[in-house]
């Protein structure tokens, strides 16, 4: 592997785009990459870059799997659940599972960025920036490149190529333009801000550091997510139009008024936080389903470019990581059969992306709506009680997707399955000792199969 010296075109040095062609470059491989933006380890980061991602399971294993994670300890904080504050400036802690690992980290993108080029770059893949793709002709697999500096054309070509570059992918677009490519975009109707809470005296985190802190405001919320420096890297989502909407903020007087009735004690931590609500653009969120995401057994389409999917399981750039695992898993067993590697990675994953796109839609909800109502705390609670009964068959659907590597679409299935006995066993039922264990036993064995998980 490979019999040849094939050299592989990457577009994208985003998340996946780095981590996947390291492990390309270390299985003999020549890559190259081209990114649009400018370095950023050179040039300041520009807004909009500097969220904060959950990193679970599926995310720590590919990295470890590349020998990044163990290094990466100084760059993550572990967070064990959501602390969440009502507008009365309460707390209510709710853990994330029911050990002490059961945690997920937050690293700040950019840092991940940084990482995973350097590390690329460690292993000789070239990365190119502010080269934008601008098109592909798929049958000889050129790619053509604008250099965004000078505006000069140029086209490269590779034996293979593969797309992460994106939600807004380039090379996605070229194959919109091929007969059957099917193609979905759903936007949401909320956008989302960038925020920051500074560290507190001393340099300490202001809120708890080991928790991803909650704003729910029923039809909008505030979270928050702790990082290494003493900062909190905030995230407002919004409704772009309508009352409690972007549309409704356009004053600074607006703002600081908004804030200080919905969410007062974050924002008495935040003393820039009307400049930074005008310096910060928002951003939208989309779900894109498309297939196939190979063409010609030549290019092929990765992370968010085959699969963009809301933000709200945390799981975006974990199932991207997934996809290299799984990309790489298919190469090891196939060699560089790449028509056979590209079909069954499709095959694969699609049902997979599907199940978590709609899963993430279904906790933005959650989040958003009912982490502050208390019957579904006690939903919670009851969760845990009949996992801790029947640890091999009722696992929270939280966990099986963040800290096992449950398939998205088995997550899904038994997590309907799950809802559905716990309304049946919560009903009228306020208290853990009112359960009905027989009922609970007697539904988990007819609904669960034992759970299988990597
Ligand atoms: C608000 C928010 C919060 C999120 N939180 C989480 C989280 O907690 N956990 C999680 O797992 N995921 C999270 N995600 C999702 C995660 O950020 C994405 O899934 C992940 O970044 C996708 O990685 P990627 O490499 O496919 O694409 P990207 O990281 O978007 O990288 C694409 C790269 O391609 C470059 N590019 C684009 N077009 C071109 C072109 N034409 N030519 C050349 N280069 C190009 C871009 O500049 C970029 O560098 C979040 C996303 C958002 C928006």
């Amino acid at each position: 592997m490979p019999p040849k010296a094939e050299t592989i075109t990457l577009i994208g040095a985003g998340l996946n785009g780095p981590l996947l062609a390291l492990e390309l470059v270390k299985r003999g491989f020549q890559v190259a990459i081209y990114e649009r933006r400018p370095d950023m380890r050179r040039v300041r980061m520009s807004a909009g870059r500097s969220i904060n991602l959950a990193l679970s399971a599926r995310g720590i294993y590919a990295l470890s799997q590349a020998g990044l994670w163990n290094d990466m300890h100084r760059i993550v904080v572990p967070m064990r659940g959501r602390m969440m504050h009502s507008t009365a400036s309460q707390i209510t802690f709710q853990p994330y599972g029911r050990n002490e690992s059961d945690v997920i980290n937050s690293i700040s993108r950019a840092e991940l960025n940084i990482t995973l080029m350097n590390a690329a770059e460690e292993r000789g893949v070239r990365i190119h920036f502010q080269k934008r793709c601008v098109g592909m002709e798929m049958k000889s697999n050129v790619i053509y490149l604008q250099d965004e500096m000078t505006g000069e054309q140029e086209s490269v070509g590779g034996d293979i190529v593969i797309a992460c570059d994106g939600s807004a992918s380039a090379i996605r677009g070229e194959m919109l333009k091929r007969s059957r490519f099917d193609f979905s975009q759903e936007y949401l109707d909320y956008g989302y801000k960038e925020l920051t809470i500074p560290p507190a005296v001393g340099g300490k985190h202001a809120l708890e550091t080991n928790a991803l802190h909650i704003w729910p405001r029923g039809n909008y919320m505030l979270i928050a997510l702790p990082n290494v420096d003493g900062t909190f890297a905030c995230i407002l989502f919004l409704p772009f139009e309508g009352p409690d909407s972007f549309e409704q903020l356009s004053t600074r007087e607006e703002v600081r008024e908004f804030f200080q009735s919905r969410f007062p004690d974050a924002s008495s931590l935040m003393p820039d936080l009307v400049d930074n609500f005008f310096a910060n653009p928002v951003g939208s969120m989309v779900t894109i389903k498309c297939s196939p995401w190979h063409a010609e057994g030549k290019a092929l389409l990765l992370g968010d470019a085959a699969h963009a999917i809301v933000p709200f399981f945390g799981q975006g750039i974990n199932c991207g990581f997934e996809d290299c695992s799984v990309l790489l898993q298919l190469l090891d067993r196939h060699g560089a059969d790449w028509g056979r590697v590209f079909h069954d990675f499709e095959r694969a994953r699609k049902e997979n992306t599907d199940a978590i796109a709609d899963l993430a839609i279904e906790n933005f909800v959650e989040m958003r709506d009912r982490v502050g109502d208390p019957r579904f705390l006690f939903r919670k609670k009851v969760e845990f009680a009949l996992q801790e009964k029947f640890p091999d068959r009722f696992v929270p659907k939280y966990s099986m997707v963040t800290f096992l590597r449950v398939p998205y679409a088995s997550a899904l299935k038994r997590g309907r399955s799950q809802e559905r006995i716990l309304t049946e066993l919560c009903e009228d039922v306020d208290r853990i000792d009112e359960l009905d264990w027989a009922k609970a036993e007697k539904r988990i064995y007819e609904e669960l199969t034992p759970l299988e998980s990597s």
